[in-house]
């Protein structure tokens, strides 16, 4: 038996829905193919139920900072309870994914619950069943990545820190990147006693060095536990049931109950049947696409993670699918997603948010006579009857190029990055000029006007 769709979409998570949606949107028949929950890594194992661990964290350090303006409530993040917590997010996670599936049901979209292979670049088989499409859009996204050591197994990765039921008491967190920072600050903050250990000289490699040392000085004010140039080389399980993490160097970390692997993610696209499309994937598993979101074969399209592409984030998914459905099937032909200048937050004690260039890639690409930076350290006012040992510092760079120092790059640490770098993206999509951050009236008192006030 086979069935006929304008698209058929693999994999029901950001850019899967997104691109699905819009498509039904636009009167495209289509089908979505999903094997898990509906909603994919950021609703049921990233963002979503990663955001609320992050507030119960914030809401732990908060509580610690309390006698600062006069409370008294004892000892810090009195009477917390993990299991509680958890149970709480999975129910609004659940509800998500009711959302979610009455959204697809309401949008004409024929769901198949079960995983899709690629049969032909026009055909999805779906347990033994055929769906044929004029369109086929690849989004199975990825999974977390584990490293080839002995023992590896005895960790478990940030799909099994959402499955954790018991509030680890001691944790090692492996890792440099996004999951690694955030998973590991929100269980120092929660009161697990955690190391990170980074291979390098430090997390977050990439990132603009100003944001990288604050964060750095950060986790110190916080007796953050951090490990650098470990390289993990083994994982052993010790006669009590813990875990000796043991580096190559030969320096070990003892007594672990939970040891957490954050060291990358890899492509879903083992058993998609690309080469019975004729699609050819990257060495990493990852499906190389053009401008327009095209793999290789004209018919088949891919968004989202399992593209490789350097934004490998929720909205970036989902707005590279949307446009996709505008172009194929709601008439605008030149819509797709610029990969540049995408905002994105990094969601550690207090928030770390960026966009654009760093000054290391602005002076790599303009040269560097034509970079100008701006930036400032402060002690922002929340910390204003805090005694001096609990004060962390905020930080933030403008990265501006050329005479009319037009700004290409806004980099945020400190309270409030999260929320206060959405608009300052559009600023820089929009080419504002440090002139122009200038111009604009300062709000008072935040610490958001220290970019305007540069
Ligand atoms: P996914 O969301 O992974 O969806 C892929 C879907 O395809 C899955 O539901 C999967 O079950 C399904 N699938 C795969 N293969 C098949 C098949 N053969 N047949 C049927 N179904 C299939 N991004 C942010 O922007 N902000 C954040 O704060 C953030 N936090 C994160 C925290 C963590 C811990 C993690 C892991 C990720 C986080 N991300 C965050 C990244 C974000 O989750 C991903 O970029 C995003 O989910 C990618 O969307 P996608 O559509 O490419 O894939
Ligand atoms: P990342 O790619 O961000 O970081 C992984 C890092 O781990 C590497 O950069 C590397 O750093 C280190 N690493 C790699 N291999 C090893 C190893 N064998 N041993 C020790 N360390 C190793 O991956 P993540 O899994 O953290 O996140 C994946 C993506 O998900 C992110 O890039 C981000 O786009 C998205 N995400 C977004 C979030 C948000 O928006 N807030 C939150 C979480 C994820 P180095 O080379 O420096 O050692």
């Amino acid at each position: 038996m086979t069935d006929e769709y304008d698209l058929i979409v693999i994999g029901g998570g950001s850019g899967g829905m997104a691109t699905a949606r819009r498509a039904a949107a636009h009167g495209a028949r289509v089908a979505m193919v999903e094997r898990d929950r509906l909603g994919g890594t950021c609703v049921n194992v990233g963002c979503v139920p990663k955001k609320v661990m992050w507030y119960a964290s914030e809401t732990a350090a908060a509580l610690e900072r309390a006698a600062d303006f006069g409370f008294s409530l004892g000892q810090a993040a009195p009477g917390f309870d993990w299991a509680a917590l958890c149970r709480a997010r999975d129910a609004y996670v659940e509800r998500l994914n009711g959302i979610y599936a009455t959204n697809v049901e309401r949008a004409g979209i024929e769901l198949y619950r079960g995983t899709g292979q690629l049969r032909d670049a026009h055909t999805v088989e779906v347990d033994g069943r055929a769906l044929h499409g004029r369109y086929i859009l690849l989004a199975p996204g990825g999974r977390p990545s584990r490293p080839e050591i002995p023992g590896a197994e005895h960790g478990i990765d940030s799909d099994g820190f959402f499955q954790l039921r018991e509030q680890p008491r001691r944790a090692v967190v492996v890792g440099a990147g996004y999951i690694a920072v955030e998973l590991a600050g929100v269980l120092h903050h929660l009161g697990t006693e955690t190391t990170l250990t980074v291979r390098r000289d430090g997390p977050l490699r990439g990132f603009d060095p100003l944001l990288r040392e604050a964060l750095t000085e950060s986790l110190e004010v916080d007796g953050f536990d951090l490990r650098t140039h470990f390289v993990p080389a083994a994982c052993e399980r010790q006669a009590d049931g813990r875990y000796t993490l043991v580096a190559e160097d030969g320096r070990r970390i003892e007594g672990v109950d939970t040891v957490i692997w954050a060291i990358g993610r890899e492509a879903a696209t083992d058993g998609l049947g690309l080469e019975r499309a004729g699609i050819t994937p990257r060495a990493d598993g990852t499906i190389p696409v053009d401008d327009y979101q095209h793999t290789e074969v004209e018919s088949v399209l891919a968004v989202g993670d399992v593209t490789g592409n350097d934004f490998p984030l929720t909205p970036v998914a989902i707005a590279a699918g949307r446009r996709l459905a505008d172009r194929l099937f709601g008439g605008m032909a030149d819509r797709r997603l610029e990969y540049r200048d995408i905002p994105s937050v990094v969601f550690t004690h207090p928030p770390l948010g960026t966009v654009g260039m760093t000054e290391p890639e602005a002076e790599a690409a303009y040269g560097a006579d034509q970079v100008t930076c701006h930036q400032t350290r402060f002690f922002p006012m929340n910390y204003a009857l805090a005694p001096q040992a609990v004060k962390r510092r905020t930080a933030m760079k403008l990265v501006t190029v050329g005479a009319e120092q037009r700004v290409v790059g806004v980099h945020l640490f400190g309270e409030g990055a999260d929320e206060m770098l959405q608009g300052f993206a559009v600023a820089v999509r929009m080419g504002a000029t440090k002139a122009d951050f200038d111009n604009t009236v300062a709000i008072h008192p935040t610490s958001a006007e220290e970019l305007v006030t540069l």
